[in-house]
């Protein structure tokens, strides 16, 4: 019990939210209690691509909703193999494993990497190389993965096993790797890190390292995965195909889903028995995943995303061009990074009170992250609120 006279959160206060409670969402708005209203250029951090509440995804929820919502992993569940069967027959992936989140997946994706050497290839690898600037989610193992600092404050010992070097050095990745190397896990575009596309030279080389020295590549795709960079999943533009790679947030329409997807050699690593999560890939979440892709398949969303996403760029250019304050505009497809030369925390909040909602990657970076559907007419829109934010912070900057 607080002392205090004011009404206490009975929550753990993980979180620094804004003062605004949202209460409904269509396409790309929401309302909030007061009845303002918000263009969404954030999609709950790349998770409603399809924009809130997707006709179909309902549609399917609700006739789910009618016939069975969890039965236990110990049985068939028809629309896991349907679910799986879309995933795999879009991606260069041939095995799913569902869950929850991203970083259950990445999870997922680390004991795969280590127990496929230790059980398939008899060998004593459990080494996973990440990078800096990286983010891979908050479990014990995913944070200590992570190349921030800041998500590992206050919780050592973190466990072994994992090292971090600069992105883009090939060098000291090749430095980092020995016997022990089990898998180098990477993003394809940093992007909690502040939205750095990698370069597709150096995804490549380390894409040709792996191969030649037998350790596993694992892509995170949680962040650029379900069409959100104009392909399927990012690392399709870089003309690679890793050994395993993640999915969550826009896998679902925001219904919780995570997954891991496996090439066929890393199938029998993974025995009964050997992994599980209670609630992955239950038949509600499968419904959303089936209907999710289904609707992405009929309304050919990653081609959208990369059409829609060459007139926000365009937009950007023009409109920031000459802006002393925007040091760079860079990204892929719809997930897009604004690097100013100063912390952008206030025009994040100054956007809210105009009616956009959007977010930082890093303190100087703002991130748009806009649903698929995105109309010019709304990135018209979106614009014209950002520059006039800009405008009116750098304008009071010099006063
Ligand atoms: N990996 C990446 C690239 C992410 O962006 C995130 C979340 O932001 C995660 C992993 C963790 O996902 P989750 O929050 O669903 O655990």
């Amino acid at each position: 019990m607080s002392n205090s006279n004011e009404v206490q959160s009975s929550l753990f206060p993980t979180y620094a939210r804004y003062p605004i409670s949202l209460v409904k969402g269509q396409g790309s708005w929401l309302w909030d209690d007061q009845g303002n209203k918000y263009l969404d250029f954030m999609s709950g951090l790349a998770v409603t691509n399809l924009g809130h509440a997707p006709e179909k995804v309902k549609e399917k929820l609700k006739l789910q909703l009618d016939e069975l919502w969890h039965v236990s992993n110990l049985f068939q569940i028809p629309n896991q193999e349907k679910a799986a069967a879309l995933l795999t027959a879009n991606s260069c992936a041939d095995a799913v494993f569902f869950c929850n989140s991203g970083a259950e997946a990445n999870e997922a994706a680390i004991k795969l990497s280590r127990r496929y050497h230790q059980k398939v290839k008899g060998s004593d690898r459990y080494e996973v190389i990440t990078f800096e600037q990286s983010f891979h989610g908050r479990t014990l193992a995913t944070l200590t993965a992570t190349g921030q600092a800041k998500v590992k404050e206050g919780f050592l010992p973190l466990p072994a096993g994992f090292i971090t070097v600069p992105l883009h050095d090939l060098e000291a990745l090749k430095a980092a790797i020995s016997d022990h190397t089990a898998a180098i896990m990477i993003e394809m575009v940093l992007a909690e890190g502040g939205v750095h596309p990698v370069q597709p030279e150096f995804i490549k080389a380390v894409a040709a390292l792996c191969k030649e020295q037998g350790i596993l590549l694992i892509v995170d795709e949680v962040q650029t995965g379900m069409g959100r960079t104009g392909k399927w999943f990012a690392h399709e533009h870089y003309g690679i195909e890793p050994d395993i790679f993640t999915v969550a947030k826009g896998i679902a329409s925001g219904f919780p889903a995570g997954a891991m997807l496996g090439k066929e050699y890393l199938r029998e690593a993974f025995t009964p028995g050997s992994h599980a999560t209670t609630f992955g890939g239950t038949p509600i979440a499968t419904a959303a995943i089936i209907a999710t892709i289904e609707t992405m398949l009929e309304d050919r969303l990653p081609e959208r995303a990369a059409t829609i996403s060459q007139y926000l760029m365009s937009q950007l250019n023009e409109k920031l061009a000459g802006i002393p304050f925007v040091n760079e505009i860079r990204g892929l497809g719809l997930i897009v990074g604004i690097e100013c030369q100063e912390p952008v925390n206030e025009i994040v909040l100054e956007g809210q009170k105009r009616g956009l909602l959007f977010v930082t990657a890093g303190p100087n970076v703002i991130r748009l992250l806009p649903n698929l559907y995105v109309t010019e007419e709304e990135i018209d829109q979106a614009l014209e609120i950002l520059v006039g934010l800009i405008h009116d912070h750098t304008a009071v900057k010099k006063a």
